[in-house]
């Protein structure tokens, strides 16, 4: 599943930036982050990935 910017996450976890690899954390019902993050080499777009399911941690 990759989100754009400022997308309601449906799933709670670490999500990484698929151009960077900058990774945040997004709580259940939470927006992924639209502003602050660095400028991509050649204005890659920022989209976020879902990395881990903290549910899944054992
Ligand atoms: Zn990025």
């Amino acid at each position: 599943m990759i989100y754009d910017p400022g997308d309601r996450v449906v799933y709670p976890g670490i999500y990484r930036c698929t151009s960077c690899g900058d990774e945040v954390a997004v709580g259940s019902g939470q927006c992924l982050p639209e502003i602050g993050h660095r400028e991509h080499y050649g204005s890659v777009p920022v989209r976020w990935q879902l990395l881990v399911y903290p549910q899944l941690r054992s």
